[in-house]
């Protein structure tokens, strides 16, 4: 599988915003945005002073933003966009629900990862069954009463363990649910817009592919 390899805080610089790719050093200072918040490269500094972004830049910039949150490829987000297109209702909503529901996605939202990045991972490891099934694939759209758990034998693993202790900290969002007794969450709604809590302007997302 195609995957970017960039350091992940350039993504974050080239955005000008924290995409929270790496867990606890994003809320540190030693997050590349608290010290360097401007553009990557030689011409980094001087492109944050740049005059006004065409239409087609703004709407270039939201894409890639929503693309490297979620951690996906070019291709399989266009595949996303059809498929939001083939729904009634707002296309750029339904595509951030659809992102929304990825497995791995799903994973970090439970408090189960420090990051996406980190989610996709376990779930290629294969540490977490779904309806009781082992499931490594972490672009797998969950759905309502989706039962999503620690795989047993993972169960005794030091980071598993380690996680159970700070689960408490973590806000879960209203569509799912998750008791660190029995490591198993279930998927209690679909989301909504108000659910995907990224400061992104989806319409932007609809234009750049409707052009
Ligand atoms: Fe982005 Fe996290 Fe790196 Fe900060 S530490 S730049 S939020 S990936």
């Amino acid at each position: 599988m195609a995957r970017n390899t960039d350091p992940v805080c350039k993504l974050c610089r080239r955005e000008g915003m924290k995409l929270y790719l790496k867990g606890d050093r994003c809320y540190s200072p030693k997050c590349a945005i608290e010290k360097r918040n401007y553009a990557p490269g030689m011409h980094g500094k001087k492109g944050s002073f740049r005059h006004k972004e065409s239409d087609y830049a703004l709407q270039l910039r939201e894409k890639q933003k929503a693309r490297r949150i979620y951690g996906v490829q070019e291709r399989q987000f266009r595949r996303y966009f059809r498929s939001a297109l083939r729904v009634k209702g707002q296309t750029g909503v339904t595509l951030l629900i659809l992102l929304e529901r990825r497995l791995d996605n799903v994973i970090y939202r439970m408090g189960l990862a420090d990051s996406r990045p980190q989610a996709r991972q376990l779930v290629r490891h294969g540490h977490f069954l779904v309806n009781g099934h082992n499931h490594n694939v972490p672009s797998y759209l969950v759905g309502i009463g989706d039962v999503i758990e620690v795989r047993p034998a993972s169960r005794s693993n030091g980071y598993f363990k380690a996680l159970a202790d700070r689960m408490g900290q973590r806000t879960m969002p209203e569509w799912l649910e998750f008791d660190e007794t029995r490591m198993s969450g279930r998927v209690l709604n679909q989301p909504d817009r108000q659910s995907v809590d990224l400061p992104m302007n989806e319409q932007l997302i609809v234009e750049y592919y409707s052009r």
